[in-house]
């Protein structure tokens, strides 16, 4: 049984709808009924991307480059030409900060960023405006600094609390630096954090992983998300195995290390929303919310994805090549297609399944006009009957071990 990975990660940074994953099992716990009901998205949210870093770490998949102090000052000139330029007025209840680093950005460029989306659309007062941060990019001015531009949540990439970890995935943060951090956010003024772990390391043992769940814990975050490792083919990190004769973890010790992370978390009173994300009450992800909820956004920055009025394209991945396009005074988005509903509905089907709480059939039924356990209900009843699948005539989810092979389930959505 897989455990969660971070390939079917679709927080603020440029989602790859096309690769969803699941996860799940059998005879898990049946959802967390405390949770509230999650409903379809309406009010839009904006992703801005900032691609620098200041090391590759030697895992990351993602799009990234090393920080460029001249390459980053015409970025941000080029983010804040796309921002005006879409401007519509919309409302606008989210805006998210991903990377890369974003953190690397000085607090008077987010803030200028902050205030043309707000000059752009109609952004709502409690609008979540989240930025993701690395440990060693923070200070108490910084982060004062980014809370007094609008910032109201940090996501910090932690991955790990031990050094040993972190060095092994080249990381440039110690443990001691990520709790130093966390509690100068907490000074500085944010009362939402989210805290970021990765499960499956190489050489990590379970004990040594419910040691970071735990450190985690004692800090007492909002929010936490929880990623197994994945490795892509030409990762270096590879090669740092094959040298330091480090081991992958077995899938089913990823999957051991998925339940008993989560059931540390229950335990510590953090309700899971997501396969990988669990809250406190009312401290769920709304940016991230939208992508798992059928709503709508629009991305800004190199390599950033847009979902709106059924139509999908992406900005040119390149972080040169974004620039010079918008420069230029071109529009920096490519591959844009339009969604037929089928299409819509298939994904809100799969990105629904994704949440605790389930599918709401009934929003689907009012949203595409489809009853889905009339439409799916043969092929979906066995994995109901093996407590991987719940439903109680409103809400169609997977159950805790369910989420280990949510794959599965998904593939009856395809047809
Ligand atoms: S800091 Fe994050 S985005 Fe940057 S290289 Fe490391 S994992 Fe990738």
């Amino acid at each position: 049984m897989p455990a969660p990975t971070s390939s079917g990660r679709v927080d603020g940074r440029d989602p790859d709808l096309n690769t969803q994953d699941p996860r799940p099992n059998v005879q898990g716990p049946t959802p967390n009924t405390q949770h509230q009901r999650l409903t379809l998205s309406s009010v839009l949210g904006l992703y801005i991307h900032v691609p620098f870093c200041a090391a590759i770490c030697n895992y990351c998949n993602f799009n990234r480059g090393l920080f460029d102090a001249g390459l980053k000052d015409r970025y941000v000139a080029a983010l804040l030409a796309e921002l005006e330029r879409a401007a519509d007025g919309s409302p606008v209840d989210t805006v998210y900060f991903g990377g890369g680093t974003p953190s690397l950005l000085d607090p008077g460029e987010i803030a200028a960023i902050i205030e043309r989306c707000a000059r752009s659309w109609a952004l709502a007062s409690d609008s979540e405006i989240t930025l993701e941060a690395n440990p060693e990019t923070v200070t108490s001015e910084r982060l004062a600094g980014f809370r007094a531009s609008g910032v109201n949540r940090l996501s910090v990439g932690v991955q790990s609390f031990r050094d040993e970890e972190l060095g092994r995935l080249s990381r440039l943060h110690s443990a001691a630096r990520a709790t130093e951090a966390f509690h100068m956010a907490r000074t500085a003024g944010f009362s939402n954090i989210s805290l970021d772990l990765m499960m499956g390391l190489p050489q990590q043992n379970e004990a040594e992983w419910l040691e970071s769940v735990e450190a985690l814990i004692d800090l007492g975050p909002e929010h936490a998300s929880l990623y197994l490792l994945e490795i892509y083919p030409n990762a270096p990190l590879r090669e740092a195995m094959a040298i330091g004769h480090w081991s992958v973890t077995p899938e089913d010790e990823a999957a051991g290390m998925y339940l008993s992370g989560l059931d540390r978390m229950d335990r510590a009173g953090y309700v899971q929303y997501e396969i990988s994300n669990l809250a406190r009450r009312g401290r769920e992800s709304r940016h991230n919310l939208k992508y798992w909820t059928d709503g709508e956004w629009l991305g800004f920055g190199c390599g950033a994805h847009s979902t709106r009025n059924d139509a999908r394209w992406r900005n040119l991945a390149s972080t040169e090549e974004y620039v010079s396009a918008v420069a230029a005074g071109r529009s920096a988005a490519i591959d844009r297609r339009t969604l037929s509903a089928e299409a819509r509905l298939e994904e809100a089907l799969f990105m629904g399944l994704r949440l605790s709480a389930g599918l709401d059939v009934r929003a689907v039924h009012t949203r595409y006009g489809v009853d889905v356990w009339a439409r799916y209900g043969a092929e979906l009843h066995p994995f109901v009957d093996q407590g991987i699948l719940h439903y109680d005539g409103r809400a169609l989810g997977l159950t805790r071990t369910g989420m280990l092979v949510a794959h599965e389930v998904m593939t009856v959505f395809i047809r």
